[in-house]
């Protein structure tokens, strides 16, 4: 697919930068281009080829609590101070504006990246926010929400990774409620590859289809809810969901049971609602 030719660019320029500022993000699970389907590989090569062959996961000795200690690059996780995710309460109303989504259907690629199911997007998604322009790389979904508003968990949650030209991210989050089958969700879990099967390429997917009607959301400066933890992420969840059927929560979890970070302390920051 031609696009992988700019999501190899997307992601050297991203490790070039990351070099250059001492940034810790490029490893990250959540980073783009991490499979390259000329190439198929499994989850720890892909892991081993954007340089964070440590392991880690959600559960026991290489859970949440211990990723700070699992790699010196990971130390963020635990000494950090905006971590992601939060429980998102006592959110500061600051009116409307500010975001600009301008999405459209594009092509991507479906991978099962050994954390969780992620839709690498070609180039052609971009949002502005408070003025500044990010574009799109992949989308990825954890179950339940890693957020959390005023202590309620949903089922799932679905994070759209944008990255600005200076490398820094501005990712945004949907909850995903019980309710009707979702169309477009039923595509995407139609096309999951196998973990050691090459990304399967999927035309037309459609982002706005993932957004709730209204545009309501919180604000708030974070981080990467994967290891390296690393704090560039500006995040805008919507305050609406989107509803996904139980048996689509279901078909997800039989991959992935539990692919959630817990929430992390506030710590001084504030949350806007905008
Ligand atoms: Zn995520």
């Amino acid at each position: 697919m031609r696009h992988h030719h700019s999501f190899s660019t997307i992601l050297a320029a991203g490790l070039a930068m990351a070099f250059l500022a001492g940034a810790q993000y490029a490893c990250q699970a959540d980073a783009p281009g991490q499979a390259d389907a000329e190439e198929p590989m499994d989850a720890e090569q892909a892991q081993e080829t954007e340089g964070g062959e440590v392991h880690w996961s959600y559960e026991g000795d290489t859970g949440p609590d211990r990723w700070g200690g699992l790699d010196p690059s990971f130390a963020v996780c635990d000494t950090g101070v905006q971590q992601s995710p939060i429980d998102l309460a006592g959110g500061i109303p600051a009116g409307g504006g500010g975001l600009e989504i301008q999405w459209q259907p594009t092509d991507g690629e479906v991978v099962d990246n050994g954390h969780t199911i992620q839709v690498n997007m070609a180039e052609g998604n971009t949002i502005t926010l408070e003025g500044r322009q990010f574009s799109m790389l992949q989308f990825h979904f954890h179950l339940p929400s890693e957020h959390t508003v005023e202590g309620g968990v949903y089922p799932m949650e679905v994070h759209f990774v944008h990255q600005a030209e200076e490398g820094d991210l501005a990712v945004v989050g949907v909850f995903m409620d019980a309710g009707g089958a979702h169309a477009a969700i039923q595509a995407i879990w139609d096309a999951i590859p196998g973990v050691d099967e090459a990304p399967a390429p999927l035309a037309g997917i459609d982002p706005n289809a993932f957004l709730p009607g209204g545009r309501a959301y919180f604000r708030y400066a974070g981080s990467l809810t994967t290891p390296p933890c690393s704090e560039v992420v500006s995040w805008v969840v919507m305050t609406e969901s989107i509803a996904v059927s139980q048996a689509q929560v279901d078909a997800f979890a039989a991959l992935y049971p539990m692919n959630a970070r817990p929430v992390q302390p506030l710590h001084r920051r504030f949350i806007l609602l905008k």
